[in-house]
């Protein structure tokens, strides 16, 4: 199971039921290929390959596909380079990780890891989006820093870098025993074939809003 798996199932286990149970086609509109193309510079740039804005590798993006927000890459690289985190080398980046949680294991990669191997940690994830992220992702790759790297949890601090909004919104990592627990009970009903719908907000976005009784009757009360 992925992080994203378990994100996906604990906003909305039908979603997750259609994203990776039973796979339905999905939008991968130019928001997806940006924030891919976003983590990569940001990646090249904590490996020291990367240069200030550099010029030569603009992104292959059609004018349809950039229609309604020109410069959007621009200002993401921007955001990034005004950050605090510009000019840091990260401990690690794109840090892959499988955690055990019980009878399933959960894979992830963490986007970056601030700190010295024996100080405190600020794990941080970016965002090129506009919504607001569930805890839940930064919660797992807390877990696996105490579980399985050995931080003590008081010294992992827990980051999302919304560079759509120049904004960085951190937590202390909670009670691991509790976080662990939430994981595990989402996992069981995964493998107990809970799928029901939640509606929410998220509907808004939904891949499958079109044919979701459920997720449509929401957003017609809530328009
Ligand atoms: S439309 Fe809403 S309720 Fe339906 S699958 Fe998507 S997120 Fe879930």
């Amino acid at each position: 199971m992925s992080v994203g798996g378990v994100v996906d199932y604990t906003t909305c286990p039908k979603r997750f039921y259609w994203t990776s149970v039973r796979p339905l086609p999905r939008f991968s509109g130019p928001a997806a290929r940006i924030g891919t193309e976003i983590h990569r510079w940001i990646e090249r740039r904590a490996s020291g390959q990367g240069q200030l804005l550099e010029t030569d590798d603009a992104i292959d993006l059609t004018h349809e596909e950039l229609a309604g927000d020109p410069g959007r890459v621009e200002r993401l690289r921007r955001s990034f380079l005004a950050s605090r985190f510009a000019g840091v080398v990260p401990l690690f980046a794109e840090r892959a990780f499988l955690l055990r949680v019980g009878a399933f294991t959960v894979s992830g990669r963490i986007d970056a890891i601030y700190g010295g191997p024996a100080g405190p940690w600020e794990v941080v994830d970016w965002k090129t989006g506009a919504g607001i992220a569930a805890p839940m992702q930064l919660e797992l790759y807390g877990l696996a820093c105490v579980e399985i790297w050995g931080k003590a949890p008081e010294d992992v601090t827990l980051s999302y870098c919304y560079l759509a909004k120049d904004e960085v919104v951190s937590q202390p990592m909670g009670d691991p025993a509790e976080v662990r627990a939430r994981v595990e009970a989402s996992l069981e009903a995964i493998g107990a074939g809970v799928f029901d719908p939640i509606p929410g907000a998220w509907c808004t976005h939904c891949d499958f809003k079109g044919f979701c009784d459920v997720g449509r009757a929401w957003l017609a009360a809530n328009a």
